[in-house]
């Protein structure tokens, strides 16, 4: 018997899309903006949750999600959708201010991985000027 297609459902806040959304797919949840991290950088199995923990701007058009595993504690980084709630990633893009979510000495992998361009927070950033 085929597996059909499983319309997305949040493992986190229990997150359903929309009708007529079936077959989409999220790495994220648009809600609550977490997910499931389904391997680490070796290539294991790691079944972690994977929460937000920050947002980037990679370019004009390019938002990215740092999340971090709660299980392991790698950090990734993944495209936002156009799903996201942008209210949650406001939050988050504020946050790191008042309360860093990672360990300091962690800043230097986090900024390996945005290539030296990104910036914590950057829309908090761009609001102020
Ligand atoms: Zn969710
Ligand atoms: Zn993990």
């Amino acid at each position: 018997m085929k597996k059909e297609k499983e319309a997305y459902k949040c493992p986190i806040c229990g997150w359903l899309p929309q009708r007529g959304e079936k077959g989409r797919r999220w790495t994220h949840c648009p809600n609550c903006l977490s997910g499931i991290h389904k391997e680490n950088g070796e290539g294991l199995e790691c079944g972690g949750t994977l929460e937000p923990v920050g947002v980037w701007v990679k370019s004009d058009r390019e938002w990215e999600i740092i999340q971090r595993c709660s299980l392991c504690g790698e950090m990734v980084s993944d495209p936002m959708s156009e799903d996201d709630s942008p209210v949650k990633v406001l939050s988050i893009a504020s946050k790191p201010l008042s309360e860093p979510p990672f360990p300091v000495e962690r800043m230097e992998e986090l900024t390996r991985m945005m290539g030296g361009r990104g910036d914590l927070g950057g829309y908090y950033y761009e609001q102020r000027k």
